[in-house]
Parts: structure tokens; sequence; C-alpha cells
């Protein structure tokens, strides 16, 4: 297994009027050259995926590329990161180009979708011996981003996993 000390969350970006498949994912990677991984774990998603994992706006999950390889999906830290998207985020469609950088304009990410990515989130963090510290959103890594994917409060979702990565701990000394 390669080193592993970071996992990173980003959003699909795209919104409600879309429902995103995870083989749309595979494809827009293909579309954009990306290295396809030996195999991706999703059967009929291509395997040019460049995330680790996919969480719809239901919470289910689409495990992507193996663990083992490197993703494609946060330039400078791919190597040594896991990478897993949520589906949502996107805008709006805003009638002014104002607009469409505000808040409001953006969907919020679904509840069971933020859940369902903490719960794998600190599962990983179990796993590879690291905790909430470890974990960082898109745009808090690449700052010149004119974005900040996943459009999210980080620091509210490092508290949520930090207490799910706890129980689970406390959960396996039981
Ligand atoms: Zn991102």
């Amino acid at each position: 297994m390669r080193k592993i000390d970071k996992v990173i969350i980003h959003c699909s970006d795209t919104w409600r009027g879309f429902p995103l498949l995870p083989q749309h994912l595979g494809q827009w990677h293909k579309e954009r050259g990306f290295a396809p991984a030996g195999k991706c774990l999703t059967e009929g998603v291509d395997p040019a995926v460049g995330y680790h994992f996919y969480i719809n706006r239901d919470g289910i999950e689409s495990p992507l590329r193996p663990l083992e390889e490197a993703g494609i999906h946060c330039k400078g830290h791919n190597h040594n990161s896991i990478g897993i998207c949520m589906e949502g985020g996107g805008l709006y469609e805003a009638k002014h180009k104002l607009q469409r950088n505000l808040k409001e304009y953006r969907e919020k990410i679904g509840i069971k979708t933020i859940y369902q990515t903490v719960i794998r989130t600190a599962f990983l963090l179990d796993q590879f011996g690291l905790d909430s510290s470890n974990v960082f959103g898109h745009g808090e890594l690449q700052l010149n981003k004119k974005d900040t994917c996943p459009y999210l409060d980080m620091n509210a979702f490092r508290v949520m996993v930090k207490v799910f990565l706890e129980n689970l701990r406390r959960s396996k000394n039981d």
C-alpha cells in the first residue's frame, strides 16, 4: 500500500436537476484524459475516474479507484491522499453573473451525503492510523482555485469526523 496521510473531500459541483451517476464521473474524467486505474471497483464506471469514492444525494456510496492506486483529484496531493466526491454543491441558474458567486445560489450538500461521507472518512482514518486533522477540503489545499470545493464548512465536518472516529475506536476496545 502507498503511504496515505490525507483524506480530501470534494463535491461534484452539480445540482438537483441533474442526478449524477458514478458513470458520468468516469466518462468526464476519461474525456479530460485522466490516466486510467488498473480497474474501477464499481462495474460500468470508466477506470479513468479520478476519485476513490463517490457518495450520492441519497447517501449511497460507490467505491471507484482502488486505494492502492493514487487518484487524480487534487494536484500535488494525489500520491499520498484518498479522494472522496460528494454529489451536489453546484449552482442553480442565476440570472446575473454576479449571483453566480453567491452562496444562496449553490445547492447545499445534503445531510445524507454528509453523514455517509463522515462515516467513510472516519473508517479510512482508522484504517490508516490518522485523525481528523488529516482531513481537508479540496479548496483548503489548492488556494489558487477560484472556487472553494466542496462548498462545505470543513471545520464543522472535521468535528463530526472526530466524534465518529472516537466512537469507532472506543467501540473496538470494548
Ligand atoms: Zn474538488
